[in-house]
């Protein structure tokens, strides 16, 4: 019985290392890597709401805190204003750590836009948001009725204005980790819209997808009411709020799995790893271990500046008897330790955009 469990520990201690190494980009042997996603989940889901119908202020955002999950919101902005609360509810929104990305003012298909109009629609939401609720920076953007999610000259303009990725309204999800071939498809995201008929298994299927993919699904929705209608919010593709609890709930129970975040976030963090580089450099001092990370692709270092840069998960692999370490510092701030084993060390750091210019060291050390 001893040398059956002895066996399957050490099978065990291989698959996990073996897992690791496999999630792991920019993989260096005795070094480690960053994971595919934040906290080293298997794939990406990000709710998204259109609109600011009436149902989604009282209704969605109470039921994601009480799943303490979040959302990215794309309202009109205009009818942010037509509503009672006004700007106090986006940022309540906001607050509860959902996002507020930019779905124009009136929702006009952009392509049919004159070039004066296009700025209107897309530069005075921007401006807006950014000053009502300056927490929130407005880099996620969705295509009124999908349109310009296929014109080049749309996402062109949609990155010079700063938007690090754009939402579609249809398509089926690439589930694969490499969904963004080039940098396009970034303002090309496919989306799963969700209506009164959708099943919930329908709803389940697509995520048992995307974990089996390992990349990032997003769904849409529009109107939420409960069983009274008590919002009047029959706009488009109403969804009752029972179910869509039901679905929150399974999301929840998916989440060992699966990072629930905001568009912006995920987008970001998947921007970031695709050409973030971990190095390790020779220490000195006995029991550390110092590394530097930072982004080496000029496209990122021209879109994003240093205070969108979201914190990417390391796992760095530790050698036989390494022993345990007791802190992990970034720049000589304490950052928390995610994980320990035998084998590995995973924590959550800041790359920096310069690799020689104050690179933010990593420090390990051990009592
Ligand atoms: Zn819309």
């Amino acid at each position: 019985m001893r040398k059956f469990v002895v066996f399957v520990c050490i099978c065990f201690a291989m698959v996990t290392q073996a897992q690791n190494e496999s999630n792991l980009l920019a993989f260096q042997k005795n070094v480690g890597g960053i994971c595919k996603w934040d906290y080293d989940k298997k794939a990406a889901v990000v709710l998204t709401f259109d609109d600011w119908t009436p149902g989604q202020f009282p209704l969605v955002v109470p039921t994601l805190k009480q799943y303490k999950l979040v959302a990215t919101f794309f309202p009109l902005t205009n009818n942010i204003e037509k509503t009672d609360l006004g700007w106090k509810s986006a940022q309540k929104t906001v607050e509860n750590g959902n996002e507020l990305g930019n779905h124009t003012l009136t929702h006009p298909d952009i392509t049919k836009l004159p070039d004066e109009k296009l700025e209107t629609e897309i530069e005075e939401p921007i401006t807006l948001i950014e000053k009502k609720v300056p927490d929130n920076a407005v880099i996620s953007f969705a295509y009124p009725y999908g349109a310009g999610a296929e014109n080049p000259q749309s996402i062109e303009f949609l990155r010079s204005k700063g938007f690090v990725g754009a939402r579609s309204v249809w398509g089926m999800s690439d589930y694969s980790y490499n969904f963004a071939k080039e940098d396009d498809d970034y303002y090309r995201i496919h989306t799963f819209g969700m209506n009164e008929g959708t099943k919930n298994t329908q709803f389940y299927e697509e995520i048992q997808s995307v974990i089996a993919g390992g990349g990032l699904l997003t769904f849409l929705y529009h109107s939420v009411d409960d069983d009274l209608n008590s919002y009047h919010d029959n706009w488009y593709a109403q969804v009752k709020l029972d179910s869509l609890k039901t679905q929150l709930r399974f999301l929840k129970t998916q989440t060992k799995d699966v990072w629930v975040t905001t568009f912006g976030n995920a987008i970001l963090y998947h921007r970031e790893a695709s050409c973030a580089k971990l190095i390790e450099n020779k220490s000195d001092i006995e029991k550390e271990r110092h590394f530097v990370l930072y982004i080496k692709n000029e496209n990122f270092k021209t879109l994003v500046p240093q205070t969108l840069v979201v914190p990417l998960s390391i796992i760095v692999i530790k050698t036989q008897d390494e022993g345990t370490y007791t802190s992990v510092t970034q720049n000589g701030k304490e950052i928390p330790i995610d994980k320990q084993t035998n084998s590995f060390i995973q924590f959550r750091a800041i790359p920096t955009l310069e690799k020689n210019n104050n690179p933010m060291e990593i420090c390990l050390k051990k009592m």
